[in-house]
């Protein structure tokens, strides 16, 4: 599963728009949220984001 570091995310939604699977939300306070049945754990948000407050 995504581990996520809230306190370092950024909320810039970055992950939220790479996901193939529309698995990564951001809800209306920047924090963002994996839906672990939809994830397939490609990664891609890991690497992608710039703060690196995701981790698997
Ligand atoms: S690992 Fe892949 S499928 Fe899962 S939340 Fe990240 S980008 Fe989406
Ligand atoms: S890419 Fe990183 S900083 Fe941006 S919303 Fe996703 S987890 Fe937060």
């Amino acid at each position: 599963m995504v581990k996520i570091e809230a306190a370092k995310c950024t909320g810039c939604g970055g992950c939220v728009n790479l996901c193939p699977d529309a698995a990564m939300s951001l809800s209306s306070k920047d924090v963002i949220a994996v839906d672990e049945k939809l994830c397939s754990k490609c990664q891609i948000c890991v690497k992608a984001c710039p703060v690196r407050a995701l981790s698997m």
